[in-house]
């Protein structure tokens, strides 16, 4: 083998996953064709709270929080909503450009020692038994025991995969532009017929950056300047002088999903898993937790701590994560039409929106904060994220992210229960004795039961509490860790 996993694609998703693999001791290489992380244009404008819980369950979160701005208010259909009051230590969404974003994971993935190929391109692959072997252009090979296909929504391991990608073909396209302008637009949000329109200043104030829906589907061919200026002028009534584009790029509303995460020995994460409209900033936030899902599992597989059948948990979570992601920007671009009937159905949203109730589950459901992993009938904590609370201990005080640094399972106790001999876990499960004396929030359930214990994964969602009775702490030990 050349490596254990290769990962085809160093985007936001490869980097991340890269990492988490590394954290646990993987031999693991980036095959990227881009030879560092620059982008044209700027893509992803941010990172949504349960990103950067994960993160800050790395100790990396005050990378991102140090460059980005807090916006607690945010703009939903037909209203803003201020999302200040979620429980979480980042009830805010935080404008930070892909382009930093990546260069930050890519970072953090050299320290930790994951291994670049740059400038090289995955063009095929065959798999047997023991390995997967890369064909990479101009001829080079490369085995590994696993290939993650990171390598966006084009995904060539998907298709060499052959693995289904199944969904809805795209109803609109879309330009997006970042260029310099004589005529001072004016800046904000409009609803055309087919779409939205919106113009922002970028960060020097004198440049602009526009998302523009085009009067006819166009797809298949480069945009140029042409079509920027008579999307514009379909928009606007005028082009406002644009000129020096620096980047000019389409996008549809195309929406699909692989219809499996594996095959094999082969898993696919992030873009190359689904693929929708940008609207409600989701694709680079889900994938990022596409990641953090998969990668201590494969880590736990090739370690041969845990059986081949775990990666099959990973499918099981993350496909219904994506289809309601899908689902929800669908509806999203459904109501950046400007009809009547759409105007009437955003107004009636932004009044909806003033319910504290209906502000919550908006909210946890575009953050990833609502994510609810099916572990079985339990405690309302099973298979939910870990409330990153404050714990007392006997060498003093530390928080559950803090706990989670080294991406190994935890085991606390709020309680001096005895768990039985544990020994035989010690290298694998961390167990720690707290005390916490706050209430136990969750976004959207409200306040739960304080559980005695918790079983919390590497990825910080709890596999166990003291209250599921009916499976053990030995079951779920085994099948987890
Ligand atoms: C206009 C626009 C705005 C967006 N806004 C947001 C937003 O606000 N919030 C959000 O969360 N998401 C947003 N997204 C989506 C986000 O950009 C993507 O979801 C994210 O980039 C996906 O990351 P990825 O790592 O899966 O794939 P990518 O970022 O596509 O990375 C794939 C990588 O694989 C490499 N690669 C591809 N093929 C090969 C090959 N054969 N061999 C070697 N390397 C290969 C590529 O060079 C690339 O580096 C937006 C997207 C667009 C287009």
């Amino acid at each position: 083998m050349d490596h254990t996993v290769i990962i085809a694609g160093g985007g936001p998703v490869g980097l991340t996953l890269a990492a988490e693999l590394r954290l646990a001791g993987v031999d693991v290489a980036i095959i990227e064709q881009r030879a560092d992380q620059t982008l044209t244009g700027s893509r992803a404008g941010g990172l949504h709270p349960r990103t950067l819980e994960l993160f800050a369950q790395r100790g990396i979160a005050d990378r991102f929080t140090a460059e980005g701005s807090e916006h607690s208010v945010i703009p939903i259909p037909g209203a803003t909503q201020d999302i200040s009051s979620l429980p979480t230590r980042f009830p805010y969404w935080l404008g930070i450009w892909q382009n930093r974003i990546e260069q930050i994971l890519a970072d953090w993935a050299q320290e930790l020692g994951v291994i670049f190929h740059r400038t090289r391109t995955v063009t095929d692959f065959t798999e047997d038994a023991d390995c997967v072997t890369l064909s990479l252009e101009g001829g080079a090979q490369m085995r590994a025991r696993y290939l993650v296909g990171c390598d966006g929504g084009r995904s060539l391991v998907r298709k060499c995969a052959g693995i289904d990608f199944p969904g809805w073909d795209a109803t609109a396209s879309f330009l997006i532009a970042e260029a310099d302008y004589h005529d001072e637009p004016e800046w904000g949000i409009r609803y055309a017929a087919k779409g939205i329109n919106g113009l922002g200043k970028l960060e020097d104030g004198k440049r602009l950056r526009c998302v523009l829906t085009e009067a006819e589907f166009k797809a298949g061919r480069e945009p140029d300047i042409r079509d920027l200026k008579d999307a514009l002028i379909t928009a606007y009534g005028t082009d406002f002088g644009v000129h020096n584009v620096t980047w000019l790029s389409r996008f549809t509303d195309a929406t699909r999903q692989a219809a499996h995460y594996r095959k094999g020995r082969v898993l696919l994460a992030g873009d190359a898993a689904h693929v929708h409209s940008p609207a409600g900033g989701q694709g680079l936030n889900i994938g990022v937790q596409d990641a953090m899902n998969l990668g201590w599992k494969l880590a736990q597989v090739v370690h041969g701590t845990s059986p081949d059948s775990l990666l099959d948990s990973y499918h099981r979570e993350r496909h219904p994560v994506g289809a309601r992601a899908l689902s929800a920007t669908m509806a999203l671009n459904a109501l950046h039409r400007g009809d009547p009937q759409t105007d009437a159905l955003r107004t009636m949203m932004g009044e909806m929106s003033a319910f504290d109730d209906v502000k919550h589950w908006y909210a946890a459901r575009m953050s990833g904060l609502d994510v609810r992993y099916d572990l079985g009938e339990g405690h309302a904590l099973l298979g939910r994220r870990m409330p990153d609370i404050e714990l007392a201990t006997a060498t003093g005080t530390t928080t559950v992210s803090a706990l989670l640094y080294a991406a190994k399972p935890v085991l606390v106790s709020f309680t001096d229960s005895n768990f039985g001999d544990l020994t035989c876990w010690s290298d694998r499960v961390r167990t720690i004795h707290a005390r916490y004396s706050g209430s136990w929030e969750l976004p959207v359930i409200g306040t739960v039961t304080a559980p005695g214990a918790v079983l919390i994964r590497p990825d910080g969602y709890v596999a166990w509490t003291d209250h599921d009775t009916q499976k053990p702490l030995q079951s779920a030990l085994a099948t987890w860790c």
